[in-house]
C-alpha cells in the first residue's frame, strides 16, 4: 500500500509523487516519467517559480489564459474581498451578487445585440452550451422544426474535449478515436493556404473556401443548426490565421439564409487579436458567443456563453411547457471567478491594455520576420499576441519532421533551459504572451525562442538532449 504522508511544500518529494499520482492533460504519460518538468509553486508578473526558487517567463500565459500577470494585487484583492463574504452559491433558483455585475460588464463591452449571459466553467462547456441551446432554439422558435440537425464547423476546429465539443472539432489526431460516438456535421475547409490540394493555387484555394462555404451554407441551410467557428484565428490546430473577410463572409452567409453564427472566443477573447473580442475586427456581431480562459485574468475557471435575446426568447413560456433550458454546472456562476472576472475587465481599461497588445504585436512582427528564409521554418502566422512557427525538415518541398523527433517539444525544452516556459502544437511552437506582458518580456520571449529554435533545427542544443 501507498501510503499518502502529507508533509509541507518544502521537504516533500513533489517530482516523485506528481509521477507516481497524476495523469497529465494531453501528455503523453510514459515519456513524462523521464521528462524533469518544473513544479511551479508560486509565480509573480509574468514569471514562473519553482520550489528551488529557479524561475521562468511565462511564454504562453499559463496555456492561454493569463492576461494581466500572476500575484496581480488588483486582482488578489478582488478574490480576498469576495472571499470574505461567501466562495460560492448555486445560480439554481437563486441570484448571486459578482454574476450579476459580471455579467453586465460582458454584454456593456460585447459585440452589439448580444443581452443574456449563461455561465459554465469551461470553454468546452461554453461551446457545449451554445450547440444544445441553438439546437433547442430551432425546435422552439416561431415556425421551428426539428428537420435541423447538423451544425456546419470548420475544418481542422478546436472548440474542447467534451463529445459535443469533439463533434464540431476537426483535429484528427485528438478526435480520431471517438468518431462512433460523434453526431455527424458538415465541414467546410480552413481558409488557409500554406499546403494546398492538388489542381489549386494559393489564391485559386482562398477562393474556393469562401465558396465552398457559401455553397454549403446555401444548400443546406434548411438542415443547418448553426454556424460554429472561431473567428479570425484558429488556435489549437497550429494558430491558423484567416485571411482577412472570412469572417464577416461567415456572418453575411448565416444572415442571408438563416442560420445563427456561434464565435468561439474562448482563445481569441480578451484582447489576445488585438481588440477586446476578436469578433469587432470585422463588424461582427454573432447570435451566441462564448467566453472562457481569459475571461477571470487567468485565475479561476468559468466559462460565459453570451446570446441574442431572440434565441432566448425562444426558452420562454409556462414552466410546465418544457421550453426551459435544462443545463447546469455546479458551479455555474461562481462567485470568487465571477469576482475576479470583473476586476480584470476594470483593468483593461484603467491600464489601457489594448495599447500594450499593439505595441507587443508590433514587436513580435518585427521580431519573427528574421525567419523568413529561415530553412526549417515554413510559416510563422501571427494576429495580434498570438504566434505560431510551424517547423519543417524542409522548407522548400514542406517536408514536416519525423514525428518522432517531437521537434516542438525540443524547442520547449530549449527554452526552459534558457528560463522560458512554452508549449508547442506538435511542430508548431507557440509564443502567447500575456496581454499585459510589458515589451521588454515580450522582447526576451523572442531572443530565447529564435535561440531555442536555432539550437534544435541546426543542431546546437546548449543541454544534454532530451531523453525524451
Ligand atoms: C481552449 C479552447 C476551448 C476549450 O476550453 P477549455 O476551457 O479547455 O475547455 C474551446 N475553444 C477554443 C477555441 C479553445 O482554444
Amino acid at each position: 500500500m501507498q501510503e499518502f504522508a502529507e508533509h509541507l511544500a518544502g521537504d516533500a518529494p513533489l517530482a516523485e509523487w506528481d509521477r507516481s499520482c497524476l495523469w497529465h492533460p494531453f501528455t503523453p504519460m510514459q515519456a513524462w516519467q523521464n521528462e524533469d518538468a518544473p513544479i511551479i509553486v508560486r509565480g509573480q508578473g509574468f514569471d514562473l517559480f519553482d520550489e528551488a526558487g529557479n524561475r521562468w517567463l511565462d511564454g504562453i500565459s499559463s496555456l492561454w489564459c493569463n492576461v494581466h500577470g500572476h500575484c496581480v494585487p488588483e486582482l488578489d484583492q478582488a478574490v480576498r474581498d469576495q472571499l470574505e463574504k461567501i466562495a460560492h452559491t448555486t445560480l439554481l433558483g437563486l441570484g448571486s451578487e459578482p454574476s450579476i455585475r459580471l455579467a453586465r460588464a460582458l454584454l456593456s463591452r460585447a459585440p452589439a445585440g448580444l443581452s443574456r449571459v449563461f455561465y459554465s466553467d469551461s470553454g468546452a462547456s461554453t461551446v457545449e452550451v451554445a450547440l444544445k441551446m441553438a439546437y433547442q432554439f430551432q425546435r422552439q422558435k416561431p415556425g421551428g422544426t426539428d428537420r435541423r440537425r447538423l451544425f456546419l464547423s470548420i475544418g481542422n476546429a478546436y472548440h474542447g474535449d467534451t463529445l459535443g465539443t469533439v463533434s464540431v472539432g476537426g483535429i484528427d489526431l485528438f478526435h480520431r478515436c471517438y468518431r462512433d460516438l460523434l453526431f455527424p456535421g458538415i465541414t467546410v475547409p480552413s481558409p488557409v493556404a500554406l499546403r494546398v490540394p492538388q489542381g489549386h493555387t494559393r489564391a485559386g484555394w482562398l477562393q474556393y473556401c469562401f465558396e465552398e462555404a457559401e455553397r454549403q451554407i446555401r444548400t443546406r441551410r434548411e438542415e443547418l443548426v448553426a454556424v460554429v467557428m472561431e473567428p479570425l484565428v484558429q488556435g489549437a490546430a497550429g494558430i491558423l490565421v484567416h485571411p482577412p473577410g472570412y469572417l464577416r463572409h461567415i456572418r453575411e452567409l448565416c444572415d442571408r439564409h438563416d442560420v445563427p453564427l456561434i464565435a468561439d472566443e474562448v482563445a481569441v477573447g480578451f484582447g489576445r487579436t488585438g481588440t477586446l473580442f476578436a469578433c469587432e475586427q470585422e463588424q461582427v456581431s454573432p447570435d451566441i458567443l462564448c467566453l472562457a480562459k481569459g475571461i477571470t485574468g487567468g485565475y479561476l475557471p468559468v466559462g460565459a456563453t453570451l446570446v441574442k435575446e431572440q434565441i432566448y426568447e425562444a426558452f420562454l413560456g409556462q414552466p410546465w411547457e418544457g421550453r426551459t433550458f435544462y443545463h447546469g454546472h455546479t458551479y455555474t456562476g461562481n462567485a470568487l471567478g465571477c469576482a475576479v472576472g470583473l476586476r480584470s475587465l476594470q483593468l483593461f481599461e484603467e491600464r489601457n491594455l489594448l495599447a500594450n497588445v499593439a505595441q507587443c504585436t508590433e514587436v513580435l512582427r518585427e521580431r519573427m520576420s528574421i525567419l523568413e528564409g529561415h530553412p526549417h521554418v515554413a510559416e510563422v502566422r501571427q494576429r495580434g499576441v498570438m504566434v505560431g512557427i510551424e517547423l519543417v525538415r524542409d522548407r522548400d518541398q514542406l517536408v514536416p519532421y519525423g514525428a518522432d523527433q517531437r521537434v516542438g517539444h525540443q524547442v520547449t525544452l530549449e527554452a526552459r533551459r534558457r528560463g522560458v516556459i512554452i508549449r508547442p502544437l506538435g511542430d508548431v511552437v507557440v509564443l502567447m504572451p500575456a496581454p499585459a506582458m510589458p515589451v521588454s518580456a515580450v522582447q526576451r520571449l523572442c531572443d530565447v525562442v529564435l535561440e531555442s529554435i536555432d539550437a534544435v533545427t541546426f543542431g546546437r542544443s546548449i543541454g544534454e538532449t532530451a531523453a525524451c
